[in-house]
């Protein structure tokens, strides 16, 4: 309250005006107290919606009756956060018909002299706003409201709504302006309503742009783990790998603030944010991967892996994984099957050799089979020979160390060593695409390719490198950055600039100070744990795995025949969405739910959503 206090009244200072206003119909994120929850956990709903009309001012002002009318009731409602000292008074309609006005957050003094059924005659004092230590704890203002049936509620008549009945309660408090009559321009309503949002979306962005969920959400805050509506619903967030140490990091915010308040040039120019930053990172890794290149997508970065590859080893072709998922350029959706091969897709081009996803619970090799990485990695070796036999060599094999579009898979243990094995003998290059997978979501391992016990000849950054600030890297060996370098500029205008290399050092801050790769690896092992726990009772989840928070829930109509269970994949993660929580579905059937939150997520963040998913998969659509 008094750090909102100081917002609004140094907010009216600077405009020079002594009343502010809240306004009617506004949702407020701020109503998080127990007294306006539906429930008690944070994805509950809460009465965020306010009914009333909001003038701020200083305590002591007058506050005087708009219409004729009579005592009503008055009380003071001493609760935190409720209204504080409180009057409505009675008025009629021309035909007779009964309304009311409540003034809600008064002085203590403002009710001692009322008596229920006491005239008050148009533009009478009925008392004046109070002061914050008497009102509730809020800012000092007078809440306003036009009631047009109490309810039989009187003073506890609410002052803010659930969204989900916001037509019902603004039929029974309109908009307190019609008496109040404040010019519109005054209210200064910019905020587009969720369906001008859409139709201007549809307008004027690319279709294939595609929206998440049957209903799409208009999301306006970011907090840690939490997305908020427009709204001021509350989703826990199972699903952004981006928002790595959580949405809104105001450690992030200030180191991006700061140096953009200061400058933010090109890299042509020395500074000392760049150099920081690649010694930072590259002390993240193993030797030899001690050259950065910076970049501002992931795309941007998978593309120069491969001019590097290829300039490297002099050759063209790359080995990807079934279903991969590169980036969004004309090479990369070349090199990515779930785009060349999905709709709109034209097919593999003959420079690019698809090798099977080792995936060992659908794949052709099981996790029961102690051979199945070794076994996975021959059909790479397979593809070489042919690539070698037409004549051809291989520049590079790309693989996420954990594919994500591809399934939410684990590899089998000793896939990549032996993979890199073949690939280096037919003098190819390996690139590790650690996009969705590194930086400590992993739990065990700060980096995906660790996990296999390999050191990749390039590694490929983005997504949560900047903690959704525009940045991404190529990491790579001095010998490949010698063959790079061979007179053509590398020049990216804003890659490696002085803010996004600030946000990186401040990512890697977080990361550090607030543990967040043992808290991947402790909750994230708690939630595959709850995870499988759901399988005893549901036989649609066929399989749980994934590594600290990186989870995938595989759901299969029969655990036998393995048939995935994609509309009730689709099912699932609409619900979710309606009761609160944010995932989404992945793999080539889209029937994996993929759990991949911000790195602070808890225990009971654990508990809220493993009990939510065990609920929507009891539901009949889903039953089995
Ligand atoms: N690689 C992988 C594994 C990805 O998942 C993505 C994005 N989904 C990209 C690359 C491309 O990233 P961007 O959209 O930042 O260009």
């Amino acid at each position: 309250p008094d750090a909102l206090t100081d917002m609004l009244f140094s907010a009216m200072k600077e405009e020079g005006v002594q009343v502010g206003i809240g306004r009617y119909d506004e949702a407020r994120m701020f109503y998080r107290a127990p007294l306006y929850a539906s429930g008690p956990h944070p994805t509950d709903e809460f009465r965020t919606i306010h009914l009333g009309l909001d003038l701020f001012a200083e305590p002591g002002t007058g506050v005087h009756a708009p219409l004729e009318g009579t005592v009503h009731a008055f009380a003071n409602n001493t609760g935190r956060l409720d209204y504080g000292p409180v009057v409505i008074l009675r008025h009629a309609t021309d035909d007779g018909q009964p309304f009311f006005t409540l003034y809600g957050h008064l002085s203590t003094d403002s009710i001692t002299s009322l008596a229920v059924g006491q005239r008050i005659e148009r533009g009478q004092r009925i008392g004046s706003i109070g002061e914050m230590t008497t009102n509730g704890e809020w800012p000092p203002h007078l809440h306003l409201q036009l009631i047009t049936d109490l309810l039989e509620l009187d003073t506890d008549f609410p002052g803010v709504a659930f969204a989900s009945q916001r037509d019902v309660w603004k039929s029974l408090s309109p908009d307190p302006n019609a008496i109040v009559r404040i010019p519109e321009e005054r209210l200064r309503n910019t905020e587009l309503s969720k369906a001008e949002t859409l139709a201007i979306r549809r307008a004027h962005i690319g279709g294939n742009l595609s929206i998440s969920y049957n209903k799409p959400l208009k999301i306006v805050r970011g907090w840690r783990q939490y997305l908020y509506d427009e709204t001021g619903r509350a989703f826990l967030d199972v699903f952004n790998n981006v928002p790595l140490v959580g949405h809104s990091h105001p450690r992030v915010v200030k180191a991006a603030q700061q140096q953009m308040a200061l400058l933010n040039t090109n890299t042509r120019y020395l500074h000392d944010n760049i150099g920081r930053y690649a010694m930072r990172l590259t002390g993240l890794m193993p030797e030899p991967l001690r050259v950065c290149y910076f970049l501002n997508s992931a795309s941007e970065a998978n593309e120069l892996a491969l001019r590097l590859a290829r300039t490297h080893t002099r050759q063209h072709d790359i080995i990807v994984l079934d279903n991969a998922y590169h980036g969004h350029t004309t090479t990369l959706v070349d090199i990515s099957p779930f785009k060349f091969n999905g709709p709109g897709g034209e097919g593999c081009k003959p420079w690019v050799h698809i090798a099977p996803v080792p995936d060992d619970y659908r794949g052709q090799f099981k996790r029961s089979d102690l051979e199945a990485g070794r076994k996975y990695a021959r059909s790479v070796a397979e593809l070489i020979a042919q690539i070698q036999s037409s004549g051809k060599g291989l520049a590079a094999y790309i693989a996420e160390t954990l594919p994500s579009v591809g399934g939410q898979i684990v590899f089998p243990a000793g896939y990549l060593a032996e993979v890199y094995k073949h690939v280096h003998a037919a003098g190819g290059l390996s690139i590790a695409d650690e996009v969705q997978v590194g930086f400590g979501r992993l739990g065990t391992h700060f980096w995906g390719f660790q996990t296999q016990n390999v050191v990749p000849d390039i590694v490929v950054l983005g997504k949560p490198i900047g903690n959704a600030f525009p940045l991404a890297a190529v990491v790579t060996t001095p010998k490949v950055a010698a063959s790079f370098d061979n007179g053509m500029e590398f020049f990216s205008t804003f890659g490696g600039n002085p803010v996004a290399c600030a946000v990186g050092l401040a990512v890697l801050d977080v990361l550090e100070e607030e543990n967040l790769q043992t808290n991947a690896r402790d909750v994230g092992g708690y939630l595959i744990k709850k995870l499988r726990a759901l399988m005893e009772h549901h036989p649609l989840v066929g399989d749980v795995r994934g590594l600290g928070l990186f989870i995938g829930v595989e759901l299969v109509r029969d655990r036998v025949t393995l048939e995935p269970a994609t509309e009730e994949a689709s099912y699932v993660v609409n619900r979710l969405r309606e009761t609160g929580f944010l995932t989404g579905t992945d793999g080539p059937y889209k029937n994996i739910l993929k759990i991949r939150p911000p790195l602070c997520f808890t225990k009971s963040d654990a508990d809220l959503f493993s009990s939510a998913l065990d609920e929507i998969l009891s539901e009949n659509p889903v039953r089995i």
